[in-house]
């Protein structure tokens, strides 16, 4: 299969932890971005391959895990309104918010309806004239074009009962809250590829300029992720912090122009809360003023949400790469695949979920004599 089996080749694996195991004299801490990284370092056991001391730590790169309690709180407000159609992403369905889940929200009579696209929501909007339709829209800059293109659509065919509620986050300002936490041991950074594909590179140069790290664009095959570690090893060894792309046959320096342009049209930067972790600064996207009456937010307006976050789970620490998922307490007891306490065990891209379905850990209960594991809901195309 093009592109996937010649970046699982072992041989080419074995030749370049040779090469990674040669060029390492010290002890180095590399931060991969993206979720879809974290699944295949633990599904393939790379950090398990890699030389003593070369930690590869877990980013906040999941969009599930990182949307905010508020926000899937008033998800929940808003899903339960007779009046709407709420759609979303498969796996936003589990994730926890308040006492409830979107599945709940369902079996309780609200209209919760699992979609493959935005624009799935907005012909559902022109079948239903008579109903309000509001999109989930959450995720990474990977997410914020399709997203941002529909409510684009939905402008131009005057199609007046869809809303997208808007939870959209950016990774620079995250990786630039990482460095400046002062319990930051990340060095280099595998940034994350789908993310570099939309938004080309321009943003990476000067954040490994003024925090001395190297930023290695890399993609998601085990090749990739070992090839990106041999670059960043690399660099760190030789006392360099530039920005390397490792994933050209999917990243341009300048990005996608096309979905740049929808994204400078339809939204505009704001601070984002991100579950777990706190307000960043100009971390996220919202509804720009001009497309401000397709704002789910502004049109069920929500109030007197009080969230409470389960006391046990820990994922804020682990979406900073401050604890791994199997030093969590409740992790493969009381918070597993079926019975997530954290959107980080819920998610496909979650970490807790990697760590739950990929590896078996001393530290986890015997689980016998029970099926296999099965995976967190549906893979969603949430990025
Ligand atoms: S194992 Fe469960 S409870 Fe622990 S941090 Fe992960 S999601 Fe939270």
């Amino acid at each position: 299969m093009k592109y996937i089996d010649e970046f699982q080749d072992p041989g080419l694996a074995r030749r370049l932890l040779d090469d990674i195991r040669a060029s390492v004299t010290r002890p180095w801490a590399l931060m991969e971005v993206c979720g879809g990284q974290t699944h295949t370092i633990i599904r393939h056991g790379i950090d398990q391959l890699l030389p003593e001391g070369v930690e590869l730590i877990h980013g906040p790169g999941c969009p599930v895990c990182v949307t905010p309690l508020e926000v899937i709180d008033k998800a929940l407000a808003i899903a339960a309104r007779p009046e709407v159609v709420f759609c979303s992403f498969g796996d936003m369905l589990r994730v926890p918010g308040t006492g409830k889940d979107l599945f709940r929200v369902r079996s309780e009579g609200g209209d919760v309806r699992v979609v493959y696209s935005p624009l799935d929501a907005l012909r559902i909007a022109r079948e239903n004239p008579d109903r309000q339709v509001v999109f989930f829209g959450i995720g990474f800059e990977t997410t914020a074009p399709p997203n941002a293109m529909t409510v684009y659509q939905a402008r131009r065919l005057g199609i007046r009962n869809f809303s997208l509620l808007v939870s959209h986050v950016r990774v620079p300002p995250a990786i630039e809250a990482i460095m400046q936490s002062p319990s930051c041991r990340v060095q280099g950074f595998l940034a994350a590829g789908h993310v570099c594909s939309v938004m080309g590179t321009a943003e990476y140069p000067e954040l490994a300029d003024r925090h001395r790290v190297p930023v290695v664009v890399t993609g998601f095959e085990p090749l990739d992720i070992l090839e990106g570690v041999r670059r960043a090893v690399r660099q760190l060894e030789r006392g360099e912090h530039t920005v390397e792309n490792a994933y050209p046959r999917a990243v341009r320096t300048e990005g996608n122009p096309a979905a740049l342009a929808m994204i400078e049209d339809v939204f505009e930067v704001t601070d984002r809360a991100w579950r777990g972790i706190g307000t960043i600064p100009d971390s996220g996207w919202r509804l720009s003023e001009r497309y401000r009456e397709y704002d789910a937010e502004h049109r069920f307006p929500v109030s007197g949400i009080a969230t409470r976050e389960p006391e046990a789970c820990r994922s804020g620490e682990v979406l900073q790469g401050l604890l791994k998922p199997h030093q969590c307490e409740a992790f493969g007891t009381a918070c597993t695949p079926r019975t997530p306490l954290g959107a980080t065990m819920v998610s496909s891209e979650g970490a807790c979920a990697a760590y739950y379905l990929y590896r078996r850990l001393g530290t986890a209960p015997a689980r016998s004599p029970q099926p296999a594991p099965q995976p967190p809901l549906e893979a969603s195309p949430v990025v």
